[in-house]
């Protein structure tokens, strides 16, 4: 670990003042629960001017309900986000995900903006100081090539986030605050491929919320995660599914996958709808699978695995979400 980097801390009363002062401070950072940023820090990953630190802010936390939709505030823990109500009756799959995340200390301060905004991961980035400046550093911080795709002129890091695929499944929104005023966009849409510059959001623009769609009739949801340690891990790859079946075919088939590319992504599965769900369709999405989903050598745990994990996950939550075992969420 390092020393902490030396910086001026800011605690602003609300979200407005402080995307104002983000703004006028092109080097600073805004702080959440920091269980991302702060790790970070300490491994000299980053030397941000300034922290802005969201914790203090009136209802940056708060959900309500507008138009049958329902929007979450950004500044929510992970465990407040699981133990709600109206989150855990209309939602599960995202509480599901949120318990998913990290162990209890962590989802105790961890907020939802933070974890849709986390740093993508790899293992020639999260090191210490002295490994990375060994390996002559990389192209997502301080140094001019990628390790993991040598001939790359983009890095290659893996977004590894648990919240974004279940909201990506669920087609939620964003409600996007900047100094001239509010925006909303699809969550998918927040994120590029491309592990260093992985946001598409301004420097200046702070996430305010997150707006759930008002529920589906019939619609079912799940989120399932391969990870080493059940504790307390990343997913080494996740998947979450939103399925609506009539009769026998699909009308509708969402899936969103995490923990393989440099961002969260939607598969294109519109050729699989209005047929049903059986073999052909089965071999049809692992083809979409292959297609889609990157992984490469950026954790410890082999490709190979987590591509094997990817498929058998997919396949066996859609079999799951398609015959209603009565283990299946709504949403
Ligand atoms: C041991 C360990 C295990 C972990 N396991 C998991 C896991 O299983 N799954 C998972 O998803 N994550 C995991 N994480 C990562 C992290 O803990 C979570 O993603 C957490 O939700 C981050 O939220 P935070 O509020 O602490 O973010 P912070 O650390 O405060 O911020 C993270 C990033 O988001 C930015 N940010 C914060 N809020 C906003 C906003 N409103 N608008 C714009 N930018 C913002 C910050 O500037 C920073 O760049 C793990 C971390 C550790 C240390």
């Amino acid at each position: 670990m390092n020393l902490m980097p030396e910086f001026r801390c800011h605690h602003p009363a609300s979200l407005d003042e402080a995307v104002k002062l983000k703004s006028s401070l092109p080097e600073s950072r805004f702080l959440g629960g920091g269980t991302d940023l702060i790790v970070n820090l300490r491994r000299g990953l980053g030397e941000p001017s300034d922290l802005i630190d969201l914790g203090g802010i009136a209802d940056y936390g708060s959900v309500r309900q507008v138009d049958g939709a329902l929007w979450v505030g950004a500044g929510i823990t992970l465990a407040e986000l699981a133990r709600r109500p109206e989150i855990a009756s209309t939602y599960p799959a995202l509480a599901t995900a949120a318990l998913a995340v990290a162990g209890p200390t962590h989802r105790a301060s961890a907020t939802l903006g933070g974890n849709l905004c986390q740093d993508t991961r790899c293992i020639f980035y999260n090191q210490s100081d002295w490994w990375r400046e060994g390996n002559g550093f990389c192209l997502k911080y301080k140094g001019d090539r990628c390790h993991v795709v040598v001939k790359s002129d983009r890095c290659y890091a893996t977004y590894h986030g648990d919240i974004a695929p279940v909201l990506i499944a669920l087609g939620a929104e964003a409600a996007i605050l900047a100094p001239a005023g509010m925006r909303r966009a699809a969550i998918e849409t927040l994120y590029r491929e491309d592990g260093a510059q992985y946001l598409t959001l301004a420097p200046e623009e702070a996430l305010a919320a997150v707006v759930l769609p008002p529920p589906v009739a019939g619609r079912r949801v799940g989120y399932e995660k391969a990870r080493v340690r059940d504790a307390v891990d990343f997913p080494l790859a996740g998947v979450a599914v939103a399925l609506r079946r009539e009769g026998d075919v699909l009308a509708e088939l969402r899936v969103a996958i995490t923990g393989t590319n440099s961002a969260p992504l939607l598969l294109n599965t519109a050729d699989l709808i209005g047929k049903p769900w059986d073999e052909a369709a089965a071999t049809r999405l692992v083809e979409i699978l292959r297609k889609t989903a990157n992984v490469l050598r950026t954790t410890v745990t082999g490709a190979k695995y987590r591509r094997r994990a990817l498929h058998r996950m997919t396949r066996g939550l859609i079999d799951r979400l398609w015959n209603d075992d009565g283990q299946v969420e709504q949403g």
